[in-house]
This record gives structure tokens, sequence and C-alpha cells, in this order.
């Protein structure tokens, strides 16, 4: 009997320094090669130009007196400024707080309050996003909130400008107090169970695994990423940024979200060499007339990862889109992220239809469910993670942290899988209740405890309902005070502004009861079964 559990290779070797002294180290050996090209603000920046624009705003965010280990808040979607304060945070040993720039008020106040964040940067606004209002109506209630900064505005300029009160030495001086294990990093994900939490990543957790997943792609600094995903989200600022400025390659940005039409012309204008995306992502590509014109011949690597990802669509990705080096990758936010990935000389069999093996210097096993033990080859159980890759912990949160890493240092991903004979995993499940609708990860029990603030909702339940262009859909059902009135369209007006457009459900039921136990535990996997025999039916 061979165990479910297996450990990635112990090469190449682990880095050991911070993103700050290994940034340096990519400029020394790589000051004239791009290392920062985006599209739609016009912006194309040698890695000597890079080094340059992070050490300004380093020394702008030291002027504002921002000490080791405080908190700075990014909300904005993908640009060049997003990349430089990833890095210059870094070199001041400053935590950066992703907010997704989908987030509205609720959300907001959550990610400021919970992290503590003395500074927010954020885009004035992007699209429906008016940041600025949605800024104004949570600021008083964020006591830990000295100053907003919005970009391209006179308070961004005023920032820089301060940097001119600070000397290079002063820098250098900061540098020198800071630790591979620092935290540098802070990520709201809902994890396995219940609210966001902030999933706390260090230097060496996301160095290394932007550099080993660099690496698994076989970047040199010959390669250009076009990079679609978001830089809120370990995809767009790790696989993306880091493993690009581990090798000295270039970081190509082709939009500040995603447009299938402008990655295609990125691609081709810029002769990327890899491309990534959630499943959704390259189906929107594919499905583009410019896939067939345009020439994307330079493409030869990429990763797909965050959902699963259809075979079909894999196979299209390799012949049509000239990515036959493409590798699934599979993780988790907890494990910065990456655990499992297909490697560019698997069988083409197993590079679409499962996840890969254990990435270097992280172990993966499949554990029953009940008891925690590992199982064997073949049997389905939790995948479960462990290594240098395993966050540090929830930020000021040590239940939560404990409830999902073990005694034994193995982080609990709520994922079911099975382990072959050769260490390759696939994914079959989950047993967290989470929707993945596109690429967003969504927590029916958010939503739930939203809901409940509506005055007329007595109970609600969110579930994951089939869907053929996002995977999956959200759909709640919802109990109401026997009086009221309250329609479902009223309850999705509830929604707009308050909480993310992608968790508004798109489908409200208000119903009388629920399919429950004789426990009386609501039964969602009835619901679902239910749910999807009415939409087929519509
Ligand atoms: P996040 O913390 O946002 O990175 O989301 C992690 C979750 O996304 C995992 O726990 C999985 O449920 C899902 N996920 C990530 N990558 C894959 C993949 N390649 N295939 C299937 N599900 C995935």
């Amino acid at each position: 009997m061979t165990l479910a559990q297996s450990a990635g290779p112990s090469v190449p070797p682990l880095i050991d320094e911070t993103i700050g002294a290994n940034l340096d180290r990519t400029i020394a050996a790589h000051g004239g090669r791009e290392a920062l090209v985006v599209d739609h603000q016009g912006i194309r920046q040698t890695y000597a130009e890079f080094g340059e624009a992070v050490d300004l705003l380093a020394r702008a965010l030291l002027a504002r007196g921002l000490q080791q280990g405080d908190r700075l808040g990014i909300w904005a979607p993908n640009c060049a400024e997003w990349v430089h304060l990833q890095y210059a945070t870094a070199k001041v040993g400053v935590i950066l707080v992703n907010i997704n720039p989908a987030y509205r008020t609720s959300e907001l106040e959550y990610a400021l309050n919970q992290s503590g964040c003395r500074i927010l940067v954020a885009a004035e606004r992007f699209l429906t996003s008016d940041y600025v209002a949605m800024v104004a109506a949570v600021a008083p209630q964020v006591p830990s909130l000295e100053e907003t900064i919005f970009l391209g505005t006179a308070s961004w300029d005023t920032l820089l400008a301060g940097a001119s009160t600070v000397g290079v030495a002063e820098l250098m001086a900061r540098a020198d107090e800071l630790e591979p294990g620092d935290a540098i990093n802070i990520q709201y994900t809902s994890g396995t169970t219940g609210f966001p939490k902030g999933a706390t990543l260090s230097h060496r957790n996301i160095i290394n695994n932007g550099f080993m997943t660099g690496e698994v792609c076989g970047y040199t600094e010959e390669d250009r990423v076009c990079i679609p995903v978001p830089f809120y989200h370990c995809f767009g600022m790790v696989l993306g940024n880091l493993a690009c400025t581990t090798h000295g390659a270039a970081i190509v940005v082709p939009g500040p979200s995603f447009d299938a039409e402008a990655v295609l012309r990125s691609v081709a204008d810029e002769r990327c060499t890899s491309l990534y995306g959630v499943p959704t992502m390259f189906i929107a590509e594919l499905e583009h007339p410019l896939c067939a014109e345009l020439d994307l011949t330079s493409l030869r690597t990429g990763i797909m990862a965050g959902a699963p990802c259809p075979v079909e669509v894999m196979k299209r990705v390799m012949s049509e889109m000239h990515m036959d080096e493409v590798t699934i990758a599979y993780g988790m936010t907890e494990l910065s992220p990456v655990s499992t990935q297909t490697r560019r000389d698997d069988s083409i069999d197993r590079r679409v239809e499962t996840v890969g093996t254990a990435h270097p210097h992280v172990e993966v096993r499949i554990a029953d469910v009940e008891t925690g033990a590992t199982l064997e080859r073949g049997a389905t159980g939790e995948i479960c993670g462990r290594g240098y890759s395993v966050m540090l912990g929830y930020w000021n949160d040590p239940d939560r942290t404990a409830e999902a890493i073990d005694a034994d240092g193995w982080m609990h991903t709520g994922d079911l899988g099975t382990m072959d004979a050769e260490g390759f995993v696939r994914i079959t499940g989950r047993i967290k209740d989470m929707i993945i609708r596109g690429g967003e990860n969504i927590y029916p029990r958010e939503i739930e405890e939203f809901l409940y603030t509506h005055p007329d909702v007595v109970d609600a339940q969110v579930i994951g309902v089939p869907d053929e262009k996002y995977g999956e859909e959200v759909m709640a059902w919802v109990q109401l005070r026997p009086e009221a009135t309250t329609t479902s369209e009223d309850l999705r007006d509830f929604c707009r502004g308050r909480i993310a457009h992608f968790k508004i459900p798109r489908y409200v039921r208000i119903v009388d009861e629920y399919p429950m136990t004789i426990t009386g535990k609501v039964q969602k996997f009835k619901m679902r079964e239910i749910a999807a025999e009415l939409l087929r039916d519509d």
C-alpha cells in the first residue's frame, strides 16, 4: 500500500532573501531589459527604470512615516502603480493589503478595519465603481485610516514629492532591518469557513512561489508574460509579477481588467511568450474572431488555474493559441498559492486531465475527511499542503489559523481530490461551501450574512448552480417575514453598491421552506438538485 503523500523536488534551492533584495539583484543583472509594459497607460519601463520608480515610491512611503509592519491598502484595477507599490511596500517592510477592485462599501470597511490600514491608495473610479464616493462613505468608520491617496491626482503627486526629503541611505537602512520571514502581504479570502480572513504571507512565501512557478514554466530573461488576471490576487502579483522579476522577464499588462480583445492584441503586439488566465478567460479568447486572425505564434507557455480546467479548452489552447507548453496550476491563497503544477514534459493526458504533481519544496497529501489520516493512492480525500508556502496565518485570528493549519503544519484546503501512483493530483470536488464563478471564489455564508441584514429577511441560503458561461452562478433561497412584500428584484437592488457585483445572486427564490434533514439541517445538495431542474425547465 502506498500512501497518497508526495514531496516535490528539492531543486532549485529556495530563495533566501527579501523581495527588495531580489529585485535589486535582477536590476543589476538585467537593467536594460524590459520589466513592465502597461498598454492602456502607455507605460514601458526597463528594469533600471522600474527600479527607479520603485525606489522613489519606497522613499515616499518612508517620508510618510510608515513603519515596518504597518498596513497599506491598495484598491485599484491593474495598473503600473499597483506593481510599483507592491515592490515599494516590500522594500520598506510595509504590509500591502490587497483589496478587490470589485468590492463595495461593506467589504471595503471590513478589510480596512480588520487589517488596521493606516493608508489606502485607490483609483478614483473604474467602470461602475466610484471609489472616491465609497471611500468617503467608509472612512469615518475606519479609525486606523489616516489618509487615502487617489492615483493620478494631486494627493499621489504630493506623496511622491515627499521622496525628496528621504535619502537613499535611509532606504538602505530600512532594507537592512527586514527578514525574508516577515509578513509582507495580506489577502482576504474566506478560506474554508465563514467570513473573510486575511491570509498573511511573507517575503519567503510569495517570492519562492513566484520563482518556482516561473521555473516550472521555464522562464528566462527572454520571456514576456501577458498578465490579464488581477493583481489583487496571487495569480497576478505572485505567479505574474514575482515569477517575472525573479527571472528578469517582462510583465505585460493588457488592460485594467480582463478584455479578450485587449489580451489577444497585447500578445501579438508585444510578442508575449506566456499567457495566464482562469478557464473562462481562455474560453473568451478562443471564441474571439481575432484569435484566428492575429499572430500568436510567439506564445510558448502559460498557466491556467483557479477553477477546474476543461480538457477540451486545454487542448484548444495548445493547438490554436500555440501554447504547447501550457501548464495547469492548483493552489489557494493560504499556500502562496501554488501547490501542484503540471510540468512541460508530462504526457499530454496528464497535462490536460490532472493538476500535476507537488511543486518544488512542497509536500502534498490526501487526507481522510473524518480522521485526517493519510489515505492510499487513488482514494478520494481532502488535499493538504505543507512546506515553505504555508501562510504565516490569518491576520489577528489565531483560532481560524489553528482550524486551517493542523499541528503537523498541513494546510487543509477544503478541496477534494485523489493522487495516483506517480503523484499526479486530480481535483474531484470540494468539502468547503464555496462557489467558483468564472475565476472568482464566492463564499455562500458571506452572502447569507449580508442578506440577513435586510429587515424583511428571516433566513437565507445561498448555493451555486450550473452556468454555461461562468461554470457556476449564485442562487439565493430566501424566507421573508410573513407580511413582507419584498420581491426578488428588491433583494438584488439591496445588494447593489454594498457587495461586489459577482456576489449578487443572479437568481433569488422567495421560499416558505428549505429541504431539511430530520435533525433540522438545511440540505444544500437537495437545493442544488431542485435548482438545476428548475433552471433546465426555464
Ligand atoms: P484562491 O484562494 O482564491 O486562490 O482559491 C483557491 C481555490 O480555487 C482552491 O481551494 C480550489 O477550490 C480552486 N482552484 C484553484 N486552482 C484550481 C484548479 N486548477 N482546478 C480546480 N480548482 C482550483
